[in-house]
């Protein structure tokens, strides 16, 4: 492996996918986008925890779309079982979220994690603008829509996403933000397909960071997820 890797000049990677979005590159958030990280990051302590249900269900969906394609005989690249598996590593400071699912090519990470898609967050963007007092909704709005992939910011100061679509021949990248204001993307080496999420966790958010505390969380979202899940290697 050591041969093909000095023989593969790592530039060709980078021109190759450079036509089709610009890789390498800081991307703005949209402004509706960072209203909505800005009330996530800062108001809405009472539900943190639902940043694991989101980001499991996320797997899911992109396990469950793998499978789809797999059973319809089409032709997908998978390098591991389907399954999620969590790590949480408290010297670090980090929690992992890594599925072995469909995973996003350069197009699909600037559209999926760069804009608000969601209905809900689109509705709660929409009355923000109105004037109204959207702190009290705020807690309405995760409880019943959800967030999303934001939650996660809810709890980390930086997110790293690490990605490669199970298109065959996809090159892997890698995404990350502090939601603040931008993210950057670029290409990575020795990505596996499918998405692993890196939660960075803050100072104040230690308590997810306790392995058993965090394994309760996942077991109350984790019921009806048709793939197995480990944490720190553990099935639970
Ligand atoms: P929703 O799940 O309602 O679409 P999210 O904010 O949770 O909204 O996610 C936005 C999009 O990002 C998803 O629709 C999906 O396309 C993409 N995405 C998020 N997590 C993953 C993942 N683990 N694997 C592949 N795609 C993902
Ligand atoms: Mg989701």
């Amino acid at each position: 492996p050591a041969i093909s890797a000095i023989a593969r000049p790592r530039f060709t990677a980078m021109r190759s996918y450079s036509t089709e979005t610009e890789v390498g590159e800081t991307h703005e958030f949209k402004a509706e986008t960072k209203k909505l990280l800005h009330i996530v990051a800062h108001s809405l302590y009472s539900q943190r925890e639902v940043f694991v249900r989101e980001l499991i269900s996320n797997a899911s969906d992109a396990l469950e779309k793998l499978r789809h394609l797999q059973v319809t005989s089409q032709d997908v690249q998978t390098d591991k079982p389907l399954a999620i598996d969590i790590s949480v590593d408290a010297d670090a400071k980090t929690i992992t979220f890594q599925d072995s699912g469909i995973g996003m090519s350069a197009e699909e990470l600037k559209e999926n994690l760069g804009t608000i898609a969601r209905s809900g967050s689109k509705a709660y963007i929409e009355k923000m603008q109105e004037g109204q007092d959207t702190k009290d909704m705020a807690n309405t709005i995760v409880g019943q829509f959800g967030v999303g992939f934001y939650s996660a910011f809810m709890i980390g100061d930086k997110i790293t996403v690490f990605t490669r679509s199970a298109q065959p021949g996809s090159q892997g990248y890698k995404w990350e933000s502090d939601g603040l204001g931008s993210y950057t993307l670029k290409a990575a080496e020795n990505v596996d397909v499918g998405t692993k999420i890196v939660i960075h966790v803050k100072e104040d958010a230690n308590e997810y960071l306790d392995k058993g505390n965090l394994e309760k969380i996942i077991c109350k979202y984790s019921n009806f997820v048709g793939f197995p899940i480990s944490v720190n290697g553990e099935k639970v």
